[in-house]
C-alpha cells in the first residue's frame, strides 16, 4: 500500500510488466509513457521500448530497458514511476528475474482473447518468490472475441490473483490506462528508505555503447551516488569515476545524483568491458559498503555450439564482437575453439535455442560477420572407468569409448499449455522425442485449455521442438521448461568420415536408436554439397569403429585433356591466393575440399527431421 510518511523514497514506484509474447506489454508501456507525457507526442514512435530493429522484427523485447515517468495522481501528489521493461520468452527468464530484483511490483498482463500461458505462470511464480506486489491486468478487451470473464477466472485459478484486483485495459484504445497508473501508484510499495546507509546499487543491465563505452543500468538500493564520484565494483574491486548519470524517460536525460530507490543509467571511466558485470553491486570507493546485494538467480548456459568465421581473417572481429555481447548478456559463455575443418573460432554457451538464434542474428547484423554455427549440443556427463567425471560441451571431444563407463544426458520438465484439439498430435510429437508423460491436466471446467507435463531429454528439445509445437498448433500452444537433472542413456558418438578422416565439426552425440538414420541423412547431405574430385570420395558415418552408413562420390571422368589438367592446377592456385585474400570459401579436410557453404547447409538445425 502507498506510503503516507514523508520518507525520501515515498513517491517512487519501481515496477515491471510480466506478459507472454504478443499479449501487449510493449503497447501498454507506450500508453503509460504517452499518458504521463514523458515524451512529447512527436517523439512517440510506436513501441519506444523496443529500440533494436531485430526486436521489432521478432516482436520480442530482448534487452530490458527502463523508463522513468512523472505521474500526477488525482489528489495532486506526484509520483516517479520507474518502468523496467522485461523480455518475454522462456529462454530469457534470467533477464526477467534480474529485472524483478530491481522492482517492488509487477503488472501481470494477460490477453483477454488468449488466456494464461505457460511462461506467464513461470514468471508470476518467480515474482511471488521475490515478494513483489502483483497487479493483474487483462488487456485487449476491445477485441471482438475477447472474453475477460473467462480470463479473470483463469488468472484466479492458475495464478492465484484475486478477481477484485484485476484491471481491464485496452492498450489500443487507451481504456483503463488511467486506472492502471493509479493502481501502480497506490498499490506498489515505495522502495525501502535506506538513504542514510552506505551507497549500494544493483547493476541489472549493461551493454557497450560506441560513444560512452561500457554503460550500465542501476537500481539504488541504499544511499545515493553523484556524478564525479569514484565508485567500486564489489565483486572485482575495480574502481572508476562516474562521468555521466542519466534518467531514461526513455530518452536519456542528464542528472547529477541518483537517489536511494531510483533507477538510472551510468557511464564512467571503465576501461575494460570485463570489469562490468550484471548482478554486481556498485558502491562508493571512499566509503564502501560491507555486504554485496543479493543479485538475481545466477544463470548457467544449457546449449553449446561452435561459431567460426567464414573468412579466417575475421577471427579478431569475432572475438571483439563476442566480448561486447557478453557485457550486455551475462548468460553468454565464450571459450576459444580450434576445429580441423573450420579453423579458429569459439565455443559459445547459450541459455536455449532462441537465445542462440538472437546472438547469431546480432553477430551477423550488428557486427557484419559471415559465420558458420555448428549444431547445438547440450552438456553431457561422461563417467570414466577410472572414476572421474567430465562435463562435455563438445561432442568432438568425447574420450575413447573403451575408457567410458557410462554417459548421462540432461532432462527437462516441460510444461505445455494447449487448446484441447491439439493434444493428439502433441503427444505423438513428444513420444517421438523420447518424452515421458508426467501429467495431463484438463484444468477448469470452463476452460478449453489443457496443461501437459513431460519429462524429455534436453537434446530432443533443443532441436526445433518449439518451432514444431508452434506449427502443429497454429501458434496456440506455449511451452516453458526447467532443467530436471541427468539420466544415463544409451548414447553414442556419431562421426562423419571423408575418405577416412573424421570431420570434427560434424560429430554429434545421439541416442543409439536414431544414430544410423541420422548418419545416413548426414552422408546424403554432405554428398550433395561436395564437388567431384579427381579421385573417388567415400563419405561414411561411424559409431566408434563401426561404419553405419556410406555414400560414394565417383571420380571425375578420365577423358580430360592435358590442357585441362593444367587449367585445373592454376585454378587451384588461384583458390589459394583467394584464401589469403580472405575470400576463400573452401576448406580442406585431408585431401578433399569441403566448401564452407556445405557446413552452412548441413549444420542448419532442420537436419533433425
Ligand atoms: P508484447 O509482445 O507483449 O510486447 O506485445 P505487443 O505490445 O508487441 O503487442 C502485440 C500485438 O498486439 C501488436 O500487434 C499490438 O498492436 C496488439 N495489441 C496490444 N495491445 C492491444 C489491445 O489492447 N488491443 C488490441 N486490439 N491489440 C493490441
Ligand atoms: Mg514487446
Amino acid at each position: 500500500m502507498a506510503q503516507t510518511q514523508d520518507t525520501a523514497t515515498a513517491h517512487i514506484r519501481n515496477f515491471c510488466i510480466i506478459a507472454h509474447i504478443d499479449h501487449g506489454k510493449s503497447t501498454l508501456a507506450d500508453r503509460l509513457i504517452e499518458s504521463t507525457g514523458s515524451l512529447a507526442q512527436r517523439e512517440m514512435a510506436d513501441q519506444v521500448l523496443d529500440s533494436m530493429d531485430l526486436e521489432r522484427e521478432r516482436g520480442i523485447t530482448i534487452k530490458a530497458q527502463t523508463a522513468s515517468m512523472s505521474y500526477a495522481c488525482p489528489s495532486g501528489t506526484i509520483f516517479q514511476l520507474n518502468l523496467i521493461d522485461t523480455p518475454g520468452h522462456a529462454d530469457f527468464s534470467y533477464e526477467v528475474s534480474r529485472s524483478l530484483a530491481a522492482c517492488e511490483g509487477a503488472c501481470v498482463v494477460v490477453d483477454a482473447s488468449q488466456g494464461v500461458e505457460a511462461q506467464t505462470l513461470a514468471h508470476v511464480h518467480t515474482a511471488m518468490q521475490l515478494g513483489l506486489t502483483l497487479i493483474p491486468v487483462v488487456n485487449k478487451i476491445d477485441l471482438p472475441h475477447a472474453d475477460p470473464d473467462k480470463v479473470i477466472a483463469e488468472m484466479e485459478d492458475e495464478l492465484m490473483l484475486p478477481r477484485e484486483e484485476v484491471i481491464c485495459t485496452s492498450a489500443k484504445t487507451g481504456q483503463g490506462i488511467a486506472e492502471l497508473l493509479e493502481a501502480i501508484a497506490q498499490r506498489v510499495p515505495a522502495p525501502a528508505d535506506e538513504a542514510q546507509d552506505p551507497c549500494r546499487g544493483l547493476i541489472f543491465d549493461s551493454w557497450f555503447d560506441s560513444y560512452l563505452g561500457a554503460v550500465c543500468l542501476v537500481r539504488m538500493m541504499s544511499g545515493s551516488m553523484r556524478r564525479g564520484e569514484r565508485l567500486k565494483m564489489m565483486s572485482t574491486g575495480k574502481t572508476f569515476e562516474v562521468v555521466k548519470i542519466c534518467r531514461l524517460t526513455p530518452k536519456a536525460v542528464d542528472i547529477t545524483t541518483l537517489q536511494c530507490g531510483e533507477v538510472g543509467f551510468l557511464a564512467g571511466s571503465l576501461k575494460h568491458i570485463a570489469d562490468l558485470r550484471v548482478g554486481d553491486t556498485v558502491t562508493a570507493a571512499a566509503h564502501p559498503a560491507c555486504e554485496v546485494l543479493q543479485g538475481f538467480r545466477p544463470v548457467k548456459p544449457m546449449v553449446f555450439g561452435g561459431v567460426f568465421p567464414l573468412d579466417g581473417g575475421d577471427y579478431p572481429a569475432l572475438k571483439d564482437a563476442l566480448e561486447k555481447l557478453q557485457l550486455n548478456d551475462a548468460a553468454l559463455a565464450v571459450e576459444p575453439e580450434n576445429s580441423g575443418a573450420l579453423g579458429m573460432g569459439y565455443r559459445v554457451g547459450f541459455l536455449g535455442l532462441l537465445h542462440m538464434d538472437i546472438i547469431q542474428a546480432r553477430l551477423e547484423r550488428e557486427y557484419c560477420l559471415e559465420l558458420i554455427f555448428t549444431a547445438p549440443s547440450v552438456i553431457y556427463r561422461v563417467f570414466l572407468k577410472d572414476g572421474t567425471m567430465i562435463s562435455l560441451e563438445n561432442p568432438a571431444r568425447l574420450p575413447d569409448p573403451s575408457l567410458i563407463e557410462r554417459l548421462e544426458e540432461p532432462y527437462v520438465l516441460l510444461t505445455i499449455h494447449t487448446p484441447q484439439r491439439y493434444i493428439g498430435s502433441l503427444i505423438q510429437l513428444l513420444q517421438e522425442r523420447r518424452g515421458v508423460q508426467q501429467n495431463l491436466d484438463y484444468g477448469l471446467p470452463h476452460s478449453s485449455r489443457v496443461k501437459l507435463i513431460y519429462l524429455l531429454p534436453m537434446n530432443e528439445m533443443i532441436f526445433d521442438l518449439h518451432d514444431r509445437l508452434k506449427s502443429l498448433t497454429s501458434g496456440y500452444a506455449s511451452m516453458d521448461y526447467e532443467v530436471s537433472g541427468y539420466k544415463a542413456e544409451d548414447l553414442v558418438k556419431l562421426e562423419i568420415l571423408v575418405n577416412g578422416e573424421a570431420v570434427d565439426a560434424l560429430a554429434s552425440i545421439t541416442h543409439r536408436c536414431v544414430a544410423q538414420k541420422r548418419g545416413r541423412l548426414l552422408c546424403e547431405q554432405l554428398k550433395g554439397h561436395l564437388s567431384r574430385h579427381m579421385f573417388q570420395i567415400a563419405i561414411q558415418a561411424a559409431i566408434g569403429r563401426k561404419i553405419v552408413a556410406r555414400e560414394t562420390l565417383s571420380a571425375l571422368r578420365k577423358d580430360v585433356t592435358a590442357k585441362c589438367y593444367g587449367g585445373d592446377i592454376t585454378r587451384k592456385r588461384k583458390l589459394l591466393e583467394k584464401q589469403k585474400a580472405g575470400k576463400k570459401r573452401m576448406k580442406a579436410v585431408g585431401n578433399v575440399q569441403i566448401p564452407k557453404q556445405a557446413f552452412l547447409a548441413i549444420l542448419n538445425r532442420d537436419d533433425s527431421k
